[in-house]
């Protein structure tokens, strides 16, 4: 199911919140950053679904019950965010570019009343970085001083542009990553086929958007080809390099997915090279099988400077990436003498 696989790939962040909730530490404001995609909204949906399940299960399992009226209602605006969300439940989005201040000014109308029907009001903001000033100051005076029955949590990838303010008022709970097999549930569980899943989880680095953006990717299903390519390359074999190297410059925007997944095959390898257990598709076992642990993570730190240089500097394209297949077809031990001689095309 998605909550549980969400939730359970963020562990500390889940039980800090349980904590606090349970023995009353718990902040009344929140601030949940990290990375796109990785379930800073769907853990808001879940402290609200455990604040209000009805089961007092929830207490020892500490979890929701996910069967109550309160826990059903959340799991279906898991499933299809278009329903309606519990009257307890106010979700505050960008209306076109911003939050705008009437919406605020709404919400601070119902703030100071109980909850309708639920223990505990959750006032999400998300994302919070598009809080306009004049929104944000409106919200900071029940920031300060809210209501015993609300817990606010405002959501963003981009705490920097969060107002001061709002963020000194709030507790920040950091998200990390999702595991691989966490990306990988959560795909299941929204219908996605178990092979084209297992494919693109790794890929995703940890987000369940980037995933779904993957599957859609037509460099994905080129993925066992190019690699098929690079080890067919026979080391000092010049010209079938740069034509695999032109390959590469020639993905344009589809090449930071590729780096990533050379980069995924050469970790595999690194990982059956040194013996750590598990399951390595062919061409990682290949390549474990000819190269040192020293040549692989070699090749690794090239993988990932060729993206760096890609992303953060703007280098040209074609030379970062001539520099990239030069190392990654050299002979074994070979790597540095690759980069040093630098030979020609033609
Ligand atoms: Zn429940």
């Amino acid at each position: 199911m998605t909550l549980h696989s969400i939730l359970r790939g963020h562990p500390r962040v889940v039980d800090a919140l349980l904590s606090g909730e349970l023995q009353g530490t718990g902040h009344h404001a929140y601030l949940f950053t990290g990375p796109v995609g990785v379930g800073k909204r769907t853990t808001a949906f879940a402290l609200f679904a455990f604040v209000n399940c009805r089961s007092e299960e929830r207490l020892t399992a500490r979890r929701a019950c996910g069967v109550c009226r309160s826990c059903v209602r959340i799991e279906r605006l898991l499933a299809d965010d278009t329903v309606d969300a519990p009257p307890d439940l106010l979700w505050l989005r960008p209306e076109g570019r911003q939050i705008k201040i009437a919406q605020v000014r709404k919400l601070l109308t119902v703030v100071p009343y109980p909850p309708i029907e639920s223990r505990v009001r959750v006032v999400v903001v998300d994302p919070a970085d598009r809080l306009g000033d004049e929104a944000a100051n409106a919200l900071l005076k029940t920031l300060e001083e809210p209501p015993r029955s609300t817990r606010f949590v405002l959501i963003t990838s981009r705490p920097a542009n969060v107002l001061t303010t709002i963020r000194s008022r709030c507790q920040r709970m950091r998200f990390g990553h999702l595991p691989d097999d966490a990306v990988r549930e959560v795909l299941l569980a929204q219908n996605v086929p178990a092979d084209v899943a297992s494919q693109v989880a790794p890929l995703a680095e940890g987000s369940v958007s980037s995933a779904l953006a993957l599957i859609d990717d037509p460099v994905v299903a080129a993925r066992g080809e190019l690699i098929d390519r690079l080890l067919s390359i026979v080391s000092r074999d010049t010209v079938a390099t740069f034509a695999f190297a032109q390959t590469l410059a020639e993905l344009g925007g589809n090449l930071p997915t590729a780096l990533t997944f050379l980069s995924q095959v050469h970790r595999q390898a690194l990982l059956a090279r040194v013996g750590v257990a598990g399951s390595y598709e062919a061409p990682a076992r290949r390549l474990a099988s000819g190269l040192s642990p020293e040549s692989l993570m070699r090749r690794i730190d090239v993988i990932e400077e060729t993206r760096t240089a890609l992303t953060e500097f703007n280098v040209n394209p074609r030379v970062a990436v001539e520099r990239l297949a030069l190392v990654l077809t050299a002979g074994p031990g070979e790597e540095q003498a690759v980069i040093v001689a630098r030979p020609r095309a033609r």
